[in-house]
């Protein structure tokens, strides 16, 4: 992945839309077509009880789905006269009930006839449903597999512009990847309690990177704060794994797990700090959990109310990546010594999640970095958060310029949202 975007990149990427762009076209009007002509692509014809089972899934239908392939589950597998199945239709309608009912009835994930070798992955990627796409890498489907002209589903969603399916298939992690570390017979290899995998496997499988966010669900995923050591070595272990795979080494995901594996470092060492000073300190002090210790170290502006210290501290884990020779260490270091380089934050969320384009419209919360916060500020109703934690946790900070941003310092909060949330993303981009 470049970040510079320099003229080859351009060239190239160029290249691929024009490409892609055809096949999409063609591929989406011919599937209208056939649905609206009922063109048949081949000679077969469907059985009317075929027929009506491939109608329920054009009619979003789960309960009679549900009644059907009880009645005759060995229907579960069918084609259509296009050879695509059932589960491949109901994952390019995005319908999670309909796809759960298919994989609950046996329907088998990888089985692909289809002519362009589109895989039920590769319609749930097309689909927009980042639920559907999961749904389907749990049931065992595969991100590698490609269509006739070499596409993994995660390409086919970042082509569309279905950012949270590149996101959820991009840091999929299969269980057994985790559950190799219950028993281990190795000295060296280390190990996770059982009733840890779940929490775990959920801890690295998130897509939201920001690190107030991973902070946040070391606490809500349960077991991890209580086994921080254990779990950074598993995540130092994975990170070198992911390293040494040969063909299928993935760069990508072994800074993730570097990542991960840094940020629990700090926690660890924030809870021994505070240890320490609860010793001896006044009741007041001993009331500040370690998130807002954290929030607190990282949210505060420096410079130009710049995310300085935010910026410094992902800067010292990029440098910390051990695997210095990889073409993502160069990039990373590569994009973040240029003129106008973008943020520490930038650079990592582009790494793991892939680009969003130049400009992304989506508003964040201004704690955490989640999508879409439901919330605002009161007071100023400029900044946004998901709920009262994440006001909680920018508050020190934030009262601060507070009162700048409200209606009465001049700001015109009339503008129609749309306009705050685009000055707020130029803000966003810049300081982040
Ligand atoms: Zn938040
Ligand atoms: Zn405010």
């Amino acid at each position: 992945m470049d970040m510079g975007l320099t003229p080859p990149v351009l060239e190239a990427w160029s290249m691929f839309l024009a490409e892609m762009c055809t096949i999409y076209r063609v591929f989406l009007v011919k599937i209208t077509k056939m649905q609206e002509t009922g063109e048949k692509s081949s000679e077969k014809s469907l059985l009317p009880e075929d027929q009506k089972l491939f109608d329920t899934i054009n009619n979003n239908d789960a309960l009679l789905l549900k009644a059907l392939l009880s009645e005759k589950p060995q229907n579960v597998n069918i084609l259509d006269e296009n050879n695509m199945t059932l589960l491949q239709h109901a994952a390019y309608k995005g319908n999670k009930d309909l796809v759960q009912i298919l994989l609950d009835q046996g329907a088998e994930v990888t089985l692909c006839q289809h002519q362009h070798n589109y895989t039920a992955l590769h319609f749930g990627a097309l689909s927009g449903n980042p639920d559907v796409c999961l749904l389907l890498l749990e049931a065992g489907a595969k991100s590698t597999d490609t269509n006739s002209v070499g596409r993994t589903p995660s390409q086919m969603a970042a082509f569309v512009g279905h950012h949270n399916c590149v996101a959820v298939i991009n840091n999929y992690v299969p269980k057994q990847d985790v559950e190799c570390y219950k028993h281990t017979d190795s000295k060296t290899t280390p190990t996770l309690p059982s009733f840890l995998l779940d929490s775990f496997h959920k801890f690295i499988m998130q897509t939201n990177v920001h690190p107030i966010k991973v902070v946040m669900n070391i606490y809500s995923f349960v077991g991890l704060q209580d086994h921080l050591d254990e779990v950074k070595r598993v995540l130092e272990s994975m990170r070198e794994r992911e390293m040494n795979r040969g063909p299928e080494t993935n760069e990508v995901m072994s800074f993730k797990f570097h990542y991960l594996g840094y940020i629990v470092g700090e926690i660890r060492k924030l809870k021994d700090r505070q240890a320490a000073k609860k010793e001896t300190a006044v009741e007041d002090e001993k009331k500040t959990d370690i998130t807002e210790a954290f929030a607190r170290k990282l949210l505060k502006p420096g410079k130009d109310d710049n995310l300085d210290f935010m910026d410094a501290f992902l800067k010292e884990c990029i440098r910390e990546f051990p695997f210095r020779e990889s073409t993502l260490f160069r990039q990373m270091v590569t994009t973040l010594s240029g003129t106008q380089a973008p943020s520490a934050l930038y650079v990592v969320n582009s790494v793991i999640n892939g680009q969003r384009g130049f400009i992304d419209q989506i508003p964040h919360c201004n704690t955490c970095g989640e999508e879409k916060p439901a919330k605002k500020c009161s007071k100023c109703k400029v900044v946004q958060y998901c709920d009262r934690n994440c006001q909680r946790l920018h508050w020190t900070w934030h009262k601060k310029s507070c009162a700048r941003l409200s209606p009465e310092a001049g700001v015109d909060n009339n503008k129609p949202n749309k306009e705050v949330d685009s000055s707020e993303l130029q803000d966003f981009l810049s300081k982040n």
